[in-house]
């Protein structure tokens, strides 16, 4: 079966009749007479787009047949009904310009360099071809990239040609073919490029390669034995080109300098924050150590202490801190946070303490997290003051009680 789409890949409405409509899980599977919707195959994905107007989703071809899958609970259509079909023809030409391009890639790869393509993919955002080759150079991809440019300058036609499956001609070894699938019948595709190659496909493609627009090698993949080099072709060139440029123009705003010096001023950056970290963290260990002397030497030694950071840092203060406290009788309530409230809470005393406070304030500032002996550490998320207020007299009031009791 040769469809409408395959005979004419350039034709966007055709009217046909409905055969059947059958209900499925989401909606119906429609099979028509014929279709000018692709369905998906030889690395090509299906086109969407209506029938009257219900929205295709998918095609997909069993046997001689594409079914049309459309949502909903109603049926859409009865045998018999005549239909008019539409393709999104924004995405079929996409997809056209990625699978021509692909071919005439193939080509020159294998013509240039003997490398034979494995398998492609025709992604979303770029499409590869998995090269029966260790690797390939940037020297390699230009020259390739040149060729296959030339050749798109130069309006080379493309062609289709339909042969029986018995005709010689698909055996004679001018022709690429990668293995067809168990249930294709009847009449075979061939897509030419006029004196570059043969090949044989179910896709759809451009009639020239001038409507390629061009090609564009972007990186090679290497992994397990595979060799991928992804490229776009045509608009997606542009499209990639628009938002390279976006995110130049952003650039030159944030570091203050033109394309040409955005990676030294990016490393120069990176070499700023680096020393900064350092000496911040050298500065935060000298005031964890001078805070911790203070306490020592206070008088009367107190019942507790708390400190309460709101600078972000991380926890070498509170751990510096506690290193160097030397009192053995002391409750201390820490906690470091940024100016969202989030942060953390380290509770610090003796297990008796620790077991009696520890939960009810990690509630009040609503955190997760656990004590064990003489410490609580918790993870939590309102470190407003007034939560902070709500803990103090917590501890404030069950020291002073300790000290009546006492
Ligand atoms: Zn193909």
């Amino acid at each position: 079966m040769v469809f409408k789409c395959q005979e004419d890949s350039f034709l966007k409405e055709f009217s046909t009749t409905v055969i059947t409509c059958e209900k499925t899980d989401h909606g119906f599977n429609v099979i028509c007479e014929d279709t000018v919707l692709f369905p998906e195959g030889g690395g090509q994905p299906s086109d969407h787009g209506w029938l009257n107007d219900y929205e295709v989703k998918s095609v997909t071809r069993k046997g001689p047949d594409a079914i049309h899958f459309v949502e909903g609970e109603q049926a859409p259509f009865l045998a018999g009904d005549r239909v008019h079909q539409r393709i999104n023809w924004e995405r079929r030409f996409d997809h056209m310009q990625q699978h021509s391009g692909q071919h005439l890639i193939t080509a020159i790869y294998d013509k240039e360099l003997g490398y034979s393509t494995r398998s492609w993919w025709l992604g979303a955002e770029d499409s590869y071809v998995d090269l029966d080759a260790k690797d390939v150079t940037r020297e390699q991809l230009e020259e390739v990239e040149k060729i296959c440019n030339q050749l798109i300058v130069a309006c080379t036609p493309v062609t289709v040609d339909v042969y029986q499956p018995n005709d010689p001609e698909l055996k004679s070894g001018n022709t690429r073919t990668r293995g067809l699938p168990d249930d294709i019948s009847g009449p075979l595709r061939v897509v030419a490029i006029d004196g570059i190659e043969k090949n044989m496909c179910c896709g759809t493609h451009v009639k020239n390669l001038a409507q390629l627009q061009a090609i564009k090698f972007l990186n090679v993949e290497k992994s397990k034995n595979k060799c991928l080099v992804h490229f776009l072709v045509g608009n997606r060139i542009v499209r990639k080109l628009t938002e390279c440029y976006d995110r130049e123009i952003q650039f030159n705003n944030l570091l203050n300098g033109g394309p040409s010096s955005h990676i030294d001023l990016i490393k120069k950056l990176q070499v700023t924050v680096k020393s900064m970290q350092k000496s911040s963290k050298k500065l935060s260990t000298e005031l964890a150590v001078h805070e911790a002397e203070k306490i020592n030497s206070l008088d009367p030694k107190p019942k507790f202490y708390a400190i309460h950071r709101t600078d972000g840092a991380d926890s070498d203060f509170i751990n510096v801190f506690l290193r160097n406290i030397k009192l053995t009788d002391c409750f201390f309530f820490l906690t470091n946070g940024d100016e969202s409230g989030k942060g953390q809470l380290l509770l610090y005393g003796k297990p008796e303490e620790i077991a009696l406070l520890g939960e009810d304030i990690c509630n009040i500032l609503d955190g997760k997290g656990t004590g064990k002996g003489s410490r609580f550490n918790a993870k939590v998320n309102k470190l407003k003051p007034s939560n902070l207020d709500q803990c103090q007299k917590l501890v404030e009031q069950y020291f002073n009680l300790s000290t009546v009791e006492k």
